[in-house]
């Protein structure tokens, strides 16, 4: 049997890989003129590929995934990693290779499939999907193969300069498969807050709100908005949301270790380091940036002592630091995004990631409507899916 896997990604490479061990000829069809471009990002070049603490809350998607994150399959997906002899160092639960290097899972990836027989086939732009005969034409601009059986493994629309076009959604439409909305996830945030140019720069350990969801870690303050693991693991909802409205509000607790009144807090502090002025009185707990810009749009006098605040002013400045209000008017869209939320409904797809129309065509990874929060859970889903649909075709 002949295999194509149209996308050599993370998702195109586990199924390349489970398939030829079963001894199918495989062929995996890349458009860029090398493969793995996205996977050499991940994890700021160092790839966090997995994650200890598996729940399927740390997936998202609008059909039910209960019988995809499963213990059994996420042990395949770590399985699969060992098999690749992939040694992990892990973090906090996040697992990257021993080397910190994406390059060694890129390596990993590349030196097992080609030692399994897999044909890698780079600069070659798949355009058309056809039907023929119970078999799939796959058509290149200078050239079309006919396969057996297609697996379609072309990313989302994010982060377009690692080769996504949706070429995988235009495929499903074309054969009556529900494309759930798609839209960037994994994102930064845009705010208008004025505050932006003063707080450039600025990392701060927060807590972060939006609706019932928190998040707790470092943002990252910038020239455009927020950014930052806490933030990126928010801004799923903000972004489908905003395609709704023109703004979200996002609530920002700067100092999350204030278990009880930050006021009270403040008026004890003020006991023990008499005579400060507020930025030295809360130098300690705030980068002053960050307290200048605060102050200057609510117009207070950082000269001034916690005793010299009106009870308003005190008011306003812990409301600030505890429960700052932050309108979101966008994000950074598709070409910054990691992942995208939506894609190839599931419900039109079998238990084994194939077409209900079309039995020989496949999809998997990140063109489905499938995806996860920071912290690996993208790339186990790219491998999962890739090795589920390698042990279902026989
Ligand atoms: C900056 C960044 C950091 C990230 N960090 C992490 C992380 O640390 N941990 C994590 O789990 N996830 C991370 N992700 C997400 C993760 O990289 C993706 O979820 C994963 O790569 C998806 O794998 P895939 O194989 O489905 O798609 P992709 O990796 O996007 O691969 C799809 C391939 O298909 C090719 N292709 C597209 N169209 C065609 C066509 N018509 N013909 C031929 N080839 C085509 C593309 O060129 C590409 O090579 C990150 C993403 C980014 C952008």
């Amino acid at each position: 049997m002949n295999i194509a896997i149209i996308g050599g990604g993370p998702a195109g490479f586990a199924a390349a890989i489970t398939l030829a061990r079963k001894k199918y000829n495989v062929t995996i069809l890349e458009k860029n003129s090398s493969v793995l471009k996205k996977l050499l990002l991940t994890g700021n070049g160092k790839c966090n590929y997995f994650n200890n603490v598996q729940r399927v809350d740390k997936y998202h998607s609008s059909s039910d995934i209960k019988n995809i994150i499963t213990k059994e399959n996420i042990d395949k997906v770590n399985n699969f990693w060992n098999e690749l002899g992939i040694i992990p160092i892990v973090k906090n639960g996040y697992f990257y290779p021993f080397s910190e290097s994406s390059s060694s899972m890129k390596s990993a990836l590349v030196n097992m499939a080609l030692s399994l027989g897999v044909n890698i086939v780079v600069d070659r732009e798949i355009i058309g999907i056809d039907e023929i005969n119970g078999k799939v034409k796959v058509t290149a601009k200078s050239v079309s193969e006919i396969y057996d059986k297609v697996i379609i493994a072309t990313g989302s629309l994010a982060y377009p300069k690692t080769g996504s076009t949706g070429f995988g959604y235009e495929v499903a439409k074309r054969y009556g498969i529900n494309v759930v909305d798609v839209n960037p996830s994994l994102v930064q945030l845009i705010t208008d807050t004025g505050m932006e140019s003063k707080w450039k720069g600025i990392r701060s350990h927060v807590k972060v709100k939006y609706k019932n969801h928190i998040e707790e870690g470092e943002i990252q303050l910038t020239d455009y908005g927020v950014s930052g693991i806490c933030v990126f693991n928010i801004s799923r909802d903000i972004s489908i949301n905003l395609r709704n409205s023109k703004i979200e509000t996002i609530e920002i607790n700067f100092v999350p270790w204030v278990l009880s009144d930050l006021k009270e807090f403040l008026d004890e502090r003020n006991k023990l380091l008499t005579n400060r002025d507020i930025t030295e009185l809360c130098d300690a707990f705030i980068n002053y940036k960050l307290l200048f810009a605060i102050c200057s749009k609510l117009k207070i006098d950082t000269n001034k002592t916690w005793d010299g605040l009106s009870g308003d002013e005190k008011n306003k400045l812990c409301n600030n630091l505890t429960n700052m209000q932050v309108r979101v008017v966008g994000t950074k869209g598709y070409d910054f995004a990691q992942v995208c939320s939506g894609g190839i409904d599931l419900h039109d797809l079998d238990s084994n990631l194939a077409s209900k129309n079309n039995p020989n065509l496949y999809f998997v990874g990140e063109v489905l409507d499938l995806d996860g929060d920071c912290g690996g859970y993208n790339l186990t889903i790219a491998i999962l899916s890739g090795i589920l649909v390698g042990d279902a075709i026989c």
